[in-house]
């Protein structure tokens, strides 16, 4: 059965690179081929546009970077939905928000083709090593069926409800993750000010019960302020901006606040950098107007 992959970014190559690794024949599509060519050469199909994608594929996976790139994908003129057959199952691995989860799981409905919100947590690292966790919504048959592929290209799914809820937990754990980063290098900033180097901040914070464990994974990046992507700061961006218009009755104050951060960091030019490169934001020679205040 060959699977459909659209969307080779940092994250989508290395879950496509398992799927083939674990044997599975791949038709695959990217707005930049270049970025298919290790796949190619491991023997997948490039498509020249989703719908391609679709005629050839039962199951179709989409890791694109945002819901209206997925939109387009699925449902543009040359979009793969229309031309799955009914029966076939669409599992969207993009981070979105859940009302879009929910629209494209009934535009799916209406032709008869099964959806998954699957958004993943775990980066560049996780994503190649195959142990990425699925945050999944849908139905129970559904995940039943994409078990397979799952355990493929992560080590864990947690099935959280009916079509949105994958996307829903999700954004919860983008809003902390953004939050404790920005907090983190308000730290560093804080104690550097105070006349602690960065190496001394470093050694004693990371690891220590009151900052969270993925800090440690940014330690080399921190420690060397060079901030080469694992998850693109312009898609931290996103995902609060998808925080902010989520359903949601709760205030959320700090994210607030965060978003405004990392929108200062986007007008830096930090956008294609690592997310943590928002500590750039508050060294002290750079420091951008709203830090200053
Ligand atoms: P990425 O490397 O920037 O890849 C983004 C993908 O989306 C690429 O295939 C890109 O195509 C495509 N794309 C972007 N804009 C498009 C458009 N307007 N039309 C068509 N295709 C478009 O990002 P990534 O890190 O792999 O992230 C992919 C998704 O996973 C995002 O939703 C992100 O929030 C989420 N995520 C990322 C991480 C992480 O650590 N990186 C972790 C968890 C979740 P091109 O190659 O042509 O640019």
């Amino acid at each position: 059965m060959t699977i459909g992959f659209i969307g080779l970014g940092i994250m989508g190559s290395r879950m496509a690179a398992n799927l083939q690794h674990a044997g599975k024949q791949l038709i695959i599509f990217n707005r930049t081929p270049a970025k298919a060519e290790a796949l190619i050469a491991n023997g997948a199909q490039l498509a020249t546009n989703p719908a391609e994608v679709g005629r050839h594929s039962a199951t179709i996976i989409t890791m694109l970077a945002h819901p209206q790139a997925v939109e387009a994908a699925a449902l543009d003129h040359a979009g793969f939905l229309d031309q799955l057959q009914a029966g076939a199952l669409w599992i969207d691995c993009s981070t979105g928000n859940p009302a879009f989860a929910r629209r494209m799981a009934a535009e799916a409905a209406k032709r008869g083709v099964a959806f998954i919100d699957a958004p993943v947590t775990g980066s560049k690292g996780q994503a190649e090593a195959g142990q990425l966790v699925f945050l999944a919504g849908g139905n129970v048959e559904d995940l039943a069926a994409a078990d397979e592929l799952f355990s493929c290209m992560g080590r864990q799914t947690i099935h959280v409800g009916i079509h949105g809820m994958g996307t829903a937990l999700k954004l919860v754990f983008n809003l902390l993750l953004a939050n404790a980063m920005a907090s983190f290098a308000e730290g560093l900033a804080f104690g550097e000010s105070l006349g602690i180097s960065r190496e001394t901040l470093l050694d004693t914070l990371l690891g220590a019960p009151i900052v969270a464990p993925f800090l440690s994974f940014k330690r080399a990046k921190l420690a060397n302020n060079s901030y080469a992507a694992e998850f693109p700061l312009r898609w931290m961006h996103k995902d609060l901006a998808m925080v902010a218009a989520a359903e949601s009755s709760a205030a959320i104050p700090l994210a607030t606040t965060t978003a405004a951060l990392y929108q200062q960091a986007l007008e830096c030019g930090l956008g294609d950098q690592d997310f943590s490169a928002i500590a750039q934001l508050f060294q002290a020679d750079e420091q951008p107007t709203m830090l200053k205040q």
